[in-house]
């Protein structure tokens, strides 16, 4: 079932947005080679609570932290640790979410550890073009689809690996609702109307498609062990341009 969103929950969602932007900008200025992902979560954690919010992470389906860091060629759901330091040349996936009066924000970034390799950087780069090609499909009367088309277009258009098993999600009261949304064309034609909001989070891999899931039962890698970038905000479709909720409120 696909909730659209109350005035009053747009606001509240926007706020958690808000929130959930001011923890990304803090992570861009302290990912540094020597910081640990626990340090970065303490530090998130902080962040979300003296703005009246909860994370939204910390116990869902039992996660143990606040934010999920993943690095290098882990995907997703990394867990923080004070034995995880970041070394020079790592890229470092930082996905955040906040819940405030109820309703959830959620956006995820990958960050440069001091210098990076050069088709690292590019992976990086054109996974957030994705997600903006992606954003742009967020329009009343386009189907989920043309999300999914726009960011698989610009993945193939680079020969990169597209996870298949993870991808977007509404997003609202809770952290994933309906629907599903594939970083991939799969034939959905559920139709794009107003006060839907959807969390848009392509994945996308230096190498291969294929990924696996560590022993900690959280960690998603990929198989062949190359690099993979994610970037992920949390959109609202309006009547006019898609709006992203998880951006800093003037
Ligand atoms: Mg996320
Ligand atoms: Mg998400």
């Amino acid at each position: 079932m696909i909730n659209y969103k109350s005035r009053d929950e747009i606001k509240r969602m926007r706020h958690a947005g808000h929130i959930v932007a001011l923890v990304h900008k803090k992570m861009k200025e302290v990912i540094e080679p020597g910081i640990s992902t626990r340090e970065l979560d303490s530090i998130a954690e902080k962040i979300i609570r003296e703005n009246r919010a909860v994370p939204t992470f910390l116990g869902y389906n039992g996660f143990p932290g606040c934010i999920c860091t993943s690095i290098n060629e882990q995907v997703v759901h990394g867990i923080p640790s004070e034995n995880i330091i970041l070394k020079e040349g790592d890229i470092i996936s930082v996905d955040v979410g906040a819940t405030y009066g109820g309703m959830v924000g959620d956006s995820a970034w990958t960050h440069p550890v001091g210098k990076i390799s050069g088709d690292v950087a590019k992976l990086m780069k054109v996974t957030e073009e994705a997600l903006f090609a992606g954003i742009s499909k967020m329009r009343a009367g386009n189907i989920l689809d043309d999300i999914s088309g726009a960011i698989e277009d610009v993945a193939n258009r680079e020969k990169y690996g597209i996870v298949r098993q993870y991808g977007g999600h509404g997003v609202g009261h809770q952290m994933h609702e309906d629907p599903f949304l594939f970083n991939y064309r799969v034939g959905d034609k559920l139709p794009l109307k107003k006060n839907m909001v959807i969390a848009i989070e392509p994945m996308l891999n230096l190498g291969g498609d294929e990924v696996v899931v560590a022993s900690d039962e959280w960690t998603v890698s990929t198989k062949d062990g190359k690099p993979s970038a994610h970037f992920e905000h949390t959109v609202l479709c309006t009547e006019d341009e898609p709006m992203i909720m998880t951006q800093l409120m003037e």
